[in-house]
């Protein structure tokens, strides 16, 4: 099988196939037997990030299982199931998660190996709720790790250089209702002199600029049933029809707003399941920076947004919660999510990323590793306390680098 191109049309494959095992003894065999190899999930990074100049695995094809542990609090999730339909199934037994991305379209196991995230500031990276892992290694062998174990915390967000996850275990809770109401009018005063009353508006909030310096575009406040009402924010004013937060896009295909209560799934990722998310034709870039950080980080891209405005579709600006896993956007420190929708424009996009790199970098700010970026090792070492236990760890599991690729040679150094 040909391997295809990502999600957005902003990589083309250049594996030599694509195997689509149905067993998780088939990907055993198929590791043990093959010297390049890589997994592959449901595409929607923009980069090289999943390529190899072997085989790519994906999962697809494996059945698909969705076992809720009730006492344990845990869902066992075969890898290559996408949000959506873990989050179906979830709600049809009466439980939930307590975050998702914006979009339900992307594969578990994918979005768990780049440390995706949806927003909240108690709300932690996706793969923050990992509670087990099953990995298969570069000989074939299948290992669980478990939260707690001394390699659990360096292989969750793994980048798929440590093997190929098969299933995982994910912490949930009992299911609950969310209402999310978009704003209108809040402005660059406004969000500077009271972040932290704006992030805490509720369960998951966004903020979205196309760094106008009249206003803000628009807030997005997601909020739980079972949380006291939100607070108005000065100056704003709850929209009067559903707003999607890129011009010009379609209202259907955002989940619903104007305060309704409805059920945790429908209102946490901005986009439906059952359309396109997003533009389509895009590139994406996100910077995770430290949250005591995110004011000057702000305040360095208003002066610098000349070099970036024309190209840019949207900026959202979000908050993740710290966590413990070494590669992780929001390891040892709360976070904001600094994220940039662009034109599908390559050349120009990498072009803009160098002022705006000069300006987060050394704030802190750590590279979404599913989106594009140019920093290499030598700049994102500094960036992450774990980044050498990390080589470490892989120079251990894949001496032989059968999970190598180009990005990872980029991004840690060999
Ligand atoms: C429209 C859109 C909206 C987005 N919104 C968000 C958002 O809200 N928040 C956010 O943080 N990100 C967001 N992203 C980025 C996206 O979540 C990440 O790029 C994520 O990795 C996508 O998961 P995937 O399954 O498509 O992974 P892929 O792109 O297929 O692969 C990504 C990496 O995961 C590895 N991998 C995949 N499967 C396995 C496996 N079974 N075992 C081991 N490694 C594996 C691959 O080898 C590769 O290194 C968005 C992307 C798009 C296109």
């Amino acid at each position: 099988m040909r391997p295809g191109r990502t999600w957005a049309g902003s990589h083309t494959f250049g594996a030599e196939r694509l195997a689509r095992p149905r067993s998780v003894a088939e990907v055993q065999d198929l590791l043990a037997t093959t010297e390049r190899v890589r997994a592959l999930g449901s595409r929607h990074s923009f980069t090289d990030i999943a390529d190899t100049a072997g085989t790519l695995v994906s999962l697809d094809d494996l059945p698909r299982e969705v076992l809720v542990d009730e006492t344990a609090r845990t869902v066992s999730v075969s890898a290559g199931t996408t949000y959506g339909q873990l989050a179906a199934t979830l709600e049809e037994k009466g439980w939930a998660l307590g975050a998702m991305a914006s979009l339900p379209h992307i594969a578990v196991a994918g979005a768990v190996s780049t440390g995706t995230h949806g927003s909240g500031d108690g709300s932690r990276t996706l793969s923050a709720a990992v509670a087990t892992l099953d990995v298969v290694g570069p000989d074939g062998t299948l290992r669980t790790l478990r939260r707690g174990e001394p390699d659990f915390a360096g292989s969750v967000v793994g980048l798929g250089a440590l093997g190929v996850v098969t299933r995982l275990e994910l912490d949930v809770e009992p299911s609950y209702l969310v209402s999310q109401t978009a704003y209108t009018g809040l402005t660059w005063t406004t969000l500077e002199e009271h972040f932290d009353d704006v992030t805490a508006l509720g369960h998951s909030v966004s903020v979205f600029t196309s760094f106008d310096e009249r206003e803000l575009r628009q807030l997005w406040v997601k909020a739980r049933a079972d949380a006291p009402p939100v607070e108005a924010v000065i100056g704003t004013l709850p929209a009067t029809r559903t707003l999607h937060m890129l011009d010009g896009a379609p209202e259907d295909a955002v989940t619903p707003q104007g305060g309704v209560p409805g059920p945790w799934l429908d209102r946490l990722p901005h986009f439906r399941t059952d359309v396109t998310p997003s533009r389509g034709a895009e590139l994406q870039s996100e910077y995770l920076v430290p949250r005591d950080r995110a004011l000057e980080a702000l305040a360095g891209l208003r002066r610098t947004a000349d070099a970036f405005r024309d190209l840019l579709q949207v900026c959202e600006i979000r908050t993740v919660a710290a966590d413990d896993l070494w590669l992780s956007g929001a390891y040892g420190r709360d976070t904001v999510g600094l994220h940039f929708t662009w034109d599908l424009a390559i050349d120009e996009v990498r072009e803009a990323l160098a002022p705006m790199e000069e300006v987060l970098l050394p704030l802190g700010g750590r590279p979404h590793w599913g989106k594009v970026f140019r920093a290499g090792a030598a700049e994102l070492a500094p960036l992450y306390p774990r980044f050498a236990d990390f080589r470490t760890l892989r120079d251990r599991v894949d001496p032989d680098r059968r999970f190598g690729n180009g990005f990872l040679e980029r991004t840690l150094g060999d």
